[in-house]
């Protein structure tokens, strides 16, 4: 594989995607109390239903001369400063692209919020005054991205906050971040869809099965866009059949398939690969325990009839593990090795061998 294909490509300039239609009136709702807003605010909700735009928006909004209908206007000069990604009152904190160990000048996105990300905060933006006479917002995502120092570093601030400086932290995984960030912060859960209305918006958005796109995606909307791709469901039948026949399941073999290509596609094949084992195994021991799958409805021959042979705890422990291990994934690790852990796990916890 050639060097350039290894290397990670920036994201695209700063973008902010327009809301989902169910997040309007909550954002209202939250707007309306920004004259008494809490300097440290914790957004989470389930990956893939728009936190990054809802944070964004909420941003605005506190950023914004003027609401409109609740919401940030648009149209002032505070919005045009930071739709276009230089409101000076307004920092994002999210994994930086660093230049490669190699000298080769290449990028690859780190796995971390580092310290020197929080540093620049404390040392160069959120002591000197505001430009505009306004708030401060600095938001973080994702919270649970930042390492230990970083954290810590950020705790600091969240205790002694500086004035008029509003934190907004978002995650998708409440559990990984220190009790301490928790704790300083008012909890603020992002507004889900009801599935008719997620369905709704997804078939607005060209896809064909927008029930089973959601039922994969455990409800989540864009989680579930992404997964209308065709070369997407061909690879998660094909990957959901072998793991329909464990007896079958050649470890080795998937081993050497999810180490091929790039190093970002190696890492989203084994993203992909995690996520349909822990839906699947959490389906399942569903099936074990004689209920209907969640995830992959479209499975349900397959899953109850292996369902009737497997020991509802062994594939629950199983299950668990899939979800710890995952969680690691964004830390370096050899895909390889941790696939066929994973997948040797699998014929045991089925099988019992
Ligand atoms: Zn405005």
């Amino acid at each position: 594989m050639a060097a350039a294909d290894d290397a990670d490509v920036p994201a695209p300039e700063f973008s902010v995607a327009p809301l989902l239609p169910w997040q309007r009136a909550p954002l209202a709702a939250m707007l309306a109390q920004r004259a008494q807003w809490h300097h440290g605010t914790l957004l989470h909700g389930p990956a893939g239903t728009g936190l990054r735009r809802l944070g964004l928006h909420l941003a605005q909004g506190l950023l914004c001369r003027q609401t409109a209908a609740g919401l940030a206007c648009g149209q002032c000069d505070a919005c045009h400063l930071f739709l276009t990604g230089g409101h000076p009152d307004f920092r994002l904190v999210k994994r930086e692209y660093a230049p490669k160990k190699d000298n080769t000048g290449e990028l690859r996105l780190r796995d971390e919020i580092v310290i020197d990300q929080v540093r620049e905060l404390l040392d160069g933006f959120m002591y000197l005054t505001s430009h505009r006479q306004g708030a401060k917002v600095v938001m973080i995502y994702l919270a649970e991205e930042m390492n230990t120092q970083a954290a810590n570093a950020l705790l600091k601030s969240l205790e002694e906050p500086p004035q008029a400086t509003y934190f907004l932290l978002v995650s998708h995984q409440l559990r990984l971040l220190k009790p301490t960030i928790i704790s300083r912060c008012r909890r603020l859960p992002a507004p889900q869809p009801p599935p008719a209305e997620a369905a709704a918006w997804l078939a607005a958005q060209g896809a064909a099965a927008p029930l089973l796109l959601l039922a994969q995606a455990g409800g989540a909307p864009l989680k579930a866009l992404t997964m209308k791709d065709e070369a997407y469901q061909d690879e998660r039948v094909r990957f959901l059949n072998r793991l329909a026949e464990p007896r079958r399941l050649s470890v080795i073999g998937m081993g050497a398939e999810v180490d091929a290509g790039a190093r970002a596609v190696r890492k989203a094949r084994l993203q992909a690969w995690f996520d349909l084992l822990a839906t699947w195994s959490y389906d399942l021991s569903a099936c074990a325990a004689g209920a209907a799958p969640r995830y992959h409805p479209d499975f349900a021959p397959q899953l109850s009839k292996l369902g009737a042979t497997v020991a509802p705890r062994s594939i629950l422990r199983y299950h668990r593990t899939v979800l710890r291990e995952r969680s690691l994934l964004a830390h370096p690790l050899n895909p390889r090795l941790v696939a066929e852990n994973a997948l040797f796990g699998y014929r045991l916890a089925v099988l019992g061998e």
